[in-house]
């Protein structure tokens, strides 16, 4: 049976087990492009199918799919878009000579142009280019660390995407944990029964390259015996000056419990960390997010400036969020993303505690505070600076971070007419993309309000 059947049959029978309008949103424009040994290969509309089917409709799908076929497959999403370039990708590499079939573990979808730049992670990124440009020669080993959702997986795919796409090199990327347990297999196999050729295929698999990445180093710290592999795989591999990327969510120092010897070394290269996206890092992130899915024109302002300032350290929370705001907007069928529906969407996304029965008082009390003036003033009609510009931060906040009415707002600073709220917002919106001491005060004042 040839793949067009396959998938249709498919479909018929989740037909059954869905609603209509499910099955119409996530289902009917899907086409299974190629099935191999145990690997299956999705085409879907856009971007939002892809993450929703692999998030949410996994399992269905492979279940179903295993009744037909009665085969366990890996399932693999592509969009059309990346379909196309893929075919180019896969062109382009047709003319390198390559080793068959080499596993690099490799995402296609991390590469350096959709990430996106800003100051708090321009020089991590930098440092990437320049080691997927000479891998060996730059700094060896290159460290990269942050806490989780800033983007290291994102590079060090990346850097592997770039190598693998300009040169004829190997590249390997592994977690630590694959490593961890690679290790352990061999060791286990060995005993049971003593056989050289296990070994020499984990040598192989990690020394014979020229490029080997290790993700999340940190849970090595609980391997004793595999730090010891790790040590003479990495001496074999920079003594070669092959090219070896280590990320973690910690400093090479802060690695306490890992062998001394072996954090040494991680400091015999270059560690760069990457720090929490400012503001305007984050709305691009966004634009560029939303953009990649076709959705931009549906996005107002206002809920993207929503997101942005609820999640403040985490980029997979903000895709988390567009995802899910999306989706929502698509199921009720709004025409627009207005602040209203993003924040009807993630209500329950966003941890909000509710200190305070009135929000807005509590700013009021907390910005009266920071800035040293009364309640009274805050509320006041005067315009003095030392005034004026807390009162429009507290306004920016209790809009777009509390989404409170513009009218509320309004009345709660002593009575003012609705478009001084707005013209309040729009003024600290546009002056927190310049101006990052203004983003890191209303930073510190949105966390003592949570
Ligand atoms: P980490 O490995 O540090 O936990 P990831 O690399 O997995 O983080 O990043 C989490 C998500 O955020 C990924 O989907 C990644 O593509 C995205 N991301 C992180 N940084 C950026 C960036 N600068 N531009 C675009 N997307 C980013
Ligand atoms: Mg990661």
């Amino acid at each position: 049976m040839d793949v067009n059947n396959i998938w249709k049959l498919f479909l018929e029978k989740i037909k059954n087990d869905l609603s209509p309008m499910l099955y119409e949103t996530w289902f009917m424009d899907t086409k299974l492009l190629k099935i191999d040994d145990h690997s299956a290969l999705v085409m879907v509309p856009m971007h939002i199918h892809k993450k929703h089917l692999k998030e949410n409709y996994y399992d269905f799908i492979s279940n179903i799919f295993t009744e037909i076929t009665g085969t366990n497959f890996d399932f693999e999403f592509i969009t059309e878009e990346e379909h196309n370039n893929n075919i180019d990708i896969n062109t382009d590499l047709l003319g390198v000579p390559k080793t068959e079939n080499f596993a690099s573990n490799l995402n296609i979808k991390y590469t350096f142009e959709n990430f996106v730049v800003g100051d708090s992670n321009k020089f991590a990124k930098a440092t990437a280019l320049a080691v997927a440009e000479k891998p060996g020669l730059m700094y060896n080993p290159l460290f990269i660390y942050s806490s989780s959702g800033l983007g290291k997986t994102h590079l060090m795919h990346a850097i592997g995407n770039y190598i693998i796409k300009n040169s004829s090199k190997k590249v390997l990327y592994v977690t630590s944990e694959q490593f961890v347990n690679d290790f352990i297999d061999l060791y286990r196999k060995n005993k049971d029964q003593n056989n050289i050729s296990n070994i020499e295929m984990f040598k192989k698999k990690y020394r014979d390259i020229d490029v080997l990445m290790i993700d999340d180093i940190q849970y090595l710290e609980i391997a004793a015996k595999t730090q010891q592999e790790f040590f003479n795989t990495f001496n074999e591999l920079h003594t070669n000056n092959k090219q070896i990327i280590i990320s973690s969510d910690r400093s090479p120092d802060d690695l306490k419990q890992l062998e001394d010897r072996l954090r040494t070394r991680f400091n015999w290269g270059l560690t760069v960390d990457i720090l929490p996206p400012e503001f305007k890092l984050r709305l691009e992130i966004i634009d560029k997010k939303i953009a990649a899915n076709g959705i931009s024109d549906f996005f107002e302002k206002e809920a993207k400036e929503f997101i942005a300032s609820n999640c403040t350290s985490d980029i997979r929370k903000i895709e988390g969020a567009i995802t899910r705001v999306s989706a929502y907007a698509a199921m009720m069928n709004y025409s627009k993303i207005s602040l209203d529906v993003a924040d009807e969407a993630l209500k329950d996304f966003f941890i909000k505690s509710i200190i305070s029965q009135n929000k807005i008082d509590n700013v009021q009390q907390i910005i009266a505070q920071s800035y040293s003036i009364s309640i009274e003033d805050l509320k006041s009609k005067k315009r003095n600076a030392n005034i004026a510009v807390p009162r429009q931060i507290a306004m920016y906040i209790c809009r777009i971070v509390l989404k409170e009415s513009l009218t509320k707002i309004a009345l709660e600073f002593g009575g003012k007419n609705h478009t001084t709220v707005m013209h309040a917002v729009d003024k600290i919106s546009k002056e927190i993309l310049i101006n990052q001491e203004l983003e890191k005060q209303i930073q510190k004042i949105v966390t003592k309000i949570n």
